[in-house]
């Protein structure tokens, strides 16, 4: 049907016919809309422009005015209801348009069905999509039900223009069911993303609500300040903790364990009692090195006396270690017996390279657990010994001594030497991991010292691992210098006494070394001049005496530390039959040992009395059969080695002592007591002996001399194939004794043979 109509032009909306919008207008579009209701029995023809075309479409809608309002703004506000699709055929002037309208009448069943259908469950799957639309489903009408479901679709208004300008209604059918099926898709979509958000955010807000109630139970229980403020101070301290992101992730993990633990359960101190070790670990701290090595060798120098040989090994040592950095570098063993200064030296070490010391003993360890430790979960476990120095150190590159190491103990607990040669080598103590504290740490950067009595007593394994420096006693003379230089200053600076007004001289020293110690080392030494400054202190603060100068006389010696203990050259005083000095070297040091044979009737046995070991028994065997079969030699008479029992003691054995090196003596004493030679007192001897009476080396040299020296002896008899020992022993000691070299007994028996006649 051919019209005209007046026509205005809209933007920004899109009406379809069977809907209704309200639009304000411009006063100036009051003429048309007035001409309409006057002329056109309320008709009006709605031109819309969504994209600024300046072209002008030829496609509208034919509209009636319902109901038209004048504002006070000089607008009108109108109510349009949308009636049919028009082609505009031509534009007029005055605002008309001639236009031909679009009848459409379809029902097709199918259509309004699927639609329906599909309105019912849009409505159901989509939250959002009105409930009005479910209103159009008695709809019989495909036309007007596809122009009444559009505007409940989510589109924008491009989309609605194709709706407008579609006149066929089972297309808009097929594009309604198109839209619907790409809302539900996105609907779809949204819901996973929101799905994954919620559930993200849903984690931290879980936390949070149970961190908070954690607190609010707290509160209730009145325990909040105690543990809060607890964690406030872990965690305050692990925000200064030097050590790798990786530590630390790990101490915040067991401090949000802690925290998350209730009050009562057997956990909570286990956990914090970890926290706080790892806590405690310098796990990234560490000292700056004193790489100046002269530097280093000039403290050494002031810290302990002589010493010459290790101190120089110990530059090297350091010197290689240095310049090659490299990790191979095998561990310095400082062996040695007690009191010569093994640890003061490894301290002093550590002094001079500028690092922290430590110590740790693992003189009669037989457990590994008490090296590395016990895994947490063990009842009150704690880290092990390597761990808790480190921790005392409180620096990851300390100089770290490991003491005694030729005392441990394997058994079936383990073998603490292998944990050692873990701990030891520098391409696996990187990774060095105790039992208790679980994660790595690097002991890489540790100096390693090792200290021992033995060499014996090392483990082969680990001795392959270390440089042995020995480290020898010291003769009466040396410990004089060592009293003078080093501990009577250092004694006198402790009790706050000026060194220079203690007058005491050298031949007061010497009688305390000789009559109230018996050592090696100069530990007991030190001791008994502690005493005396002690008393004299002591004397100070009660008599009110004000004198600078306090003589320290022989007098004194035994008003203040009482009588001597030992006697100077006391022992074998006499020459006599049946009884010959051997040299023993004792933890103590050297020792000189009268040994005594005596027989009486019976059948032959060997009776071995003393506190002596197997190896010194198995020499009194071998003594005794190399005199029997050389009975003649020696002028003995074979009866009387069958028809009697003999007895061998060793007298004043407060230790055991045992080795081979007393056979030359045992040998010496059986010819004594059975040729009824006097052997002369002032001759010692030492030697292991064979079944063919030769001579061999032993060990010890060099102590057993300073004890010789001691012990007022004249002449030493010792294997020739320790000459090369000679070299050590000093000087003042090589001018008071002859040292003889034998390879063969006959030898020994000339010398002893030859004073008899
Ligand atoms: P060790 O570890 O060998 O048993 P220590 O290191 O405990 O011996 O030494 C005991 C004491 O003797 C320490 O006070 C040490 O300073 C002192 N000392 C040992 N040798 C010397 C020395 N050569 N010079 C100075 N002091 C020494």
């Amino acid at each position: 049907m051919q019209l005209t109509l007046p026509v205005i032009i809209i933007k920004g909306i899109v009406l379809l016919p069977n809907n209704e919008i309200r639009i304000d207008l411009n006063n100036e579009m009051k003429f048309i809309i007035d001409k309409a209701i006057k002329f056109h029995n309320n008709k009006i023809l709605i031109v819309f422009d969504i994209n600024e075309n300046k072209n002008l479409s030829y496609f509208g809608v034919v509209c009636e005015i319902e109901h038209k309002l004048e504002l006070p703004n000089n607008q009108i506000r109108i109510i349009l209801n949308g009636l049919k699709r028009a082609n505009i055929l031509e534009y007029l002037i005055d605002d008309e348009a001639l236009i031909e309208t679009i009848e459409i009448e379809n029902n097709n069943q199918n259509y309004i069905k699927k639609l329906q259908k599909e309105l019912k469950e849009f409505t159901k799957t989509i939250p959002y999509v009105s409930n009005g639309i479910l209103s159009l489903i008695n709809i019989n009408d495909l036309n007007k039900i596809t122009d009444l479901i559009v505007p409940y679709l989510q589109i924008n208004l491009e989309r609605t223009n194709e709706y407008l300008y579609e006149t066929n209604p089972e297309k808009r059918a097929e594009m309604i069911l198109e839209d619907i099926y790409i809302e539900k898709q996105k609907f779809e979509i949204e819901k996973e993303i929101d799905e994954k958000v919620r559930k993200n955010l849903d984690e931290a807000q879980k936390e949070f609500i149970l961190r908070e109630k954690i607190k609010v139970i707290k509160e209730e229980l009145n325990e909040k300040s105690i543990k809060e403020n607890d964690l406030d101070s872990l965690r305050e301290k692990l925000r200064n903790l030097e050590a790798s992101n990786k530590i630390k992730a790990k101490i915040e993990l067991e401090i949000k364990r802690y925290e998350s633990l209730q009050p009562t359960s057997p956990e909570v101190s286990i956990t914090r009692n970890y926290i706080e070790w790892l806590l405690d670990l310098p796990w990234n701290k560490h000292t700056i090195d004193n790489d100046d090595l002269i530097d280093v060798r000039n403290i050494l120098d002031k810290s302990h006396n002589g010493l010459e040989n290790v101190k120089t090994r110990i530059i090297e040592y350091l010197a290689v270690k240095q310049v090659t950095n490299s990790l191979r570098a095998p561990i310095i063993c400082l062996v040695g017996p007690p009191g010569v200064g093994k640890t003061s030296l490894a301290k002093g070490i550590a002094d001079a390279m500028h690092r922290k010391f430590v110590k740790m003993s693992v003189g009669g360890v037989n457990d590994e657990a008490e090296l590395i430790g016990h895994r947490k979960t063990y009842i009150g476990a704690s880290p092990g010994r390597i761990i808790s120095s480190i921790k005392k150190a409180k620096s990851s590159n300390p100089v770290f001594l490991i003491d005694e190491i030729d005392k441990m103990v394997k058994n079936f607990k383990g073998d603490p030497a292998s944990v050692l040669l873990e701990i030891l080598d520098p391409e696996q103590n990187k990774y060095f991991s105790d039992n208790y504290i679980e994660e790595e740490y690097d002991l890489s950067k540790v100096m390693f010292i090792a200290t021992a009595n033995y060499i014996e007593g090392i483990p082969e394994a680990l001795k392959d691992r270390l440089e042995i420096v020995e480290l020898s006693g010291y003769t009466e003379y040396e410990k004089l210098e060592i009293a003078r230089t080093h501990l009577l200053p250092n004694i006198c600076k402790e009790h706050g006494l000026n060194y220079n007004s203690v007058i005491i001289k050298d031949e007061v020293i010497l009688k305390i070394i000789r009559n109230y110690t018996k050592e090696a080392g100069v530990r007991e030494l030190n001791r008994i001049l502690s005493q005396i400054i002690r008393k004299i202190v002591t004397a100070l603060a009660t008599t009110k005496i004000k004198s600078n100068k306090f003589i320290i006389d022989n007098k004194k010696i035994v008003e203040y530390i009482g009588k001597p203990k030992y006697m100077f050259n006391s022992k074998n005083k006499k020459s006599k039959i049946g009884v010959v000095n051997a040299l023993a070297y004792t933890p103590f040091g050297g020792d000189i040992l009268p040994i005594e044979v005596n027989y009486f009737k019976g059948k032959g046995n060997l009776i071995l009395t003393g506190s002596i070991g197997d190896v010194m028994k198995e020499s009194a065997t071998v003594a005794l059969n190399y005199i029997k079969s050389n009975y003649k030699k020696y002028k003995i008479n074979y009866d009387d080695l069958l028809n009697n029992d003999i007895h061998i003691h060793i007298p004043d054995t407060a230790v055991s002592k045992d080795g081979p090196s007393a056979g030359v003596t045992l040998t010496t004493a059986l010819i004594s007591s059975f040729a009824k030679l006097k052997i002369d007192c002032s001759i010692a001897m030492t030697g292991e002996i064979t079944l063919r009476g030769e001579v061999l080396p032993i060990g010890g040299l060099k102590e057993k001399v300073i004890a010789a020296s001691r012990n007022n002896i004249k002449k030493i008899i010792i294997p020739y194939d320790n000459s090369k020992d000679l070299e050590e022993i000093p000087e003042e000691i090589k001018e008071n004794i002859e040292f003889i070299l034998v390879k063969n007994y006959n030898e020994i028996y000339k010398i002893v043979g030859d004073i008899n006649e």
